[in-house]
């Protein structure tokens, strides 16, 4: 199915006025948890407001016009803040409906439920329910169903959340983005889903860049899925220099058409989930910096012989194929 509308969180707009668009960042998130550490709260609303629309107008300055925050329910989402800070700055801002990997997502809720066999159903209602009316009241629909699993396996749970996303997309006709750890188990995310009625091509399974082998990539573009370069600047977990060398070999490969690039920002986090210890050295010019991708790696990309149509392919047109729910083209690859 296509659509000539997607959800943006100051409501819905056609793919073509997307434009450059990054396609997994975080205004905030909060940790399951954060709100016991009453020591430390993290940034008040308007702080994390000023933050974020001080971020943005960085974006737009770059060129940016749009931007997918994929937060689930059980993350910390706040699509009211979204909202505001789209309004202000006139940017879009497509949020999600969706459940976080079981780890470090709201488990503790839907445990009950999903010994008892019901939490897909109960989860996929709630996903439904939010894209036909609006999230919690505010008539903010998502515009995309956000999945996640953790690393080297995918739990019962989490199929669970696969399961219930399978039921929302062939209600809803939303495209489904994923979270992976470490870039694994993305081909198994991709087959489940697929199995379950969801297009491989209203598929990106997300922090691709996490696996530091082509094959894999290709294995997941092979498939007819996007494949999210979408960690630039988190070098804690994995190198640019090796994002920069797969996307080239990607490109060059023939598969422009079934990538898409971002920086899993966050701008603001509840509480102090990344202690000082672990971020305290990184470069702030690079780690959770919305126009790195623009300011540093496009210029390496360049001199890698990237050019200016690869890189809308990139930035532009397949965001706006993913979301309109248009396939892909029949030949590519290799
Ligand atoms: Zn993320």
């Amino acid at each position: 199915m296509t659509t000539t509308r997607i959800n943006t969180v100051t409501g819905a707009i056609t793919p073509d006025q997307l434009g450059t668009t990054l396609m997994h960042e975080h205004i905030v998130i909060g940790y399951p948890g954060w709100e016991s550490d009453t020591l430390h709260p993290g940034p008040s609303l308007n702080e994390c407001l000023a933050i974020a629309v001080d971020r943005i107008q960085q974006m737009q300055d770059h060129g940016i016009n749009s931007m997918l925050d994929p937060c689930p329910s059980d993350l910390g989402r706040d699509v009211e803040l979204a909202a505001e800070v789209a309004s202000r700055t006139g940017f879009n801002i497509v949020c999600a409906t969706g459940f976080y990997k079981e780890d470090q997502g709201g488990k503790p809720y839907w445990a009950l439920y999903h010994e008892m066999g019901q939490a897909a159903e109960r989860m996929a209602e709630v996903m439904i329910h939010e894209f036909d009316h609006g999230i919690s009241g505010t008539g903010i629909k998502p515009g995309v169903i956000k999945v996640g699993s953790g690393v080297g396996r995918i739990t019962d749970y989490e199929y669970g959340i696969l399961k219930a996303a399978s039921i929302a997309h062939k209600e809803t006709g939303l495209p489904v983005t994923t979270h992976t750890d470490q870039g694994t188990m993305g081909i198994e995310q991709q087959q489940y889903l697929v199995e379950n009625g969801v297009p491989a091509h209203m598929i990106i399974i997300g922090h691709s860049c996490g696996n530091p082998d082509v094959a894999y990539h290709q294995a997941i573009a092979g498939a007819g899925s996007y494949v999210g370069f979408d960690r630039f600047g988190l070098d804690i977990l994995a190198p640019d220099s090796v994002r920069i060398d797969n996307l080239v070999r990607m490109i060059e490969g023939g598969w422009n058409e079934r990538l898409v690039v971002s920086h899993d920002c966050v701008f603001c986090a509840r509480g102090v989930p990344f202690p000082e210890a672990l971020v305290g050295a990184a470069d702030l010019d690079v780690l959770f910096n919305p126009t790195h991708f623009h300011r540093h790696i496009i210029p390496q990309l360049k001199s890698r012989g990237i050019t200016g149509e690869q890189l809308d392919m990139l930035l532009i047109e397949n965001p706006r194929r993913y979301f309109s729910g248009a396939p892909l083209s029949p030949v590519h690859g290799g």
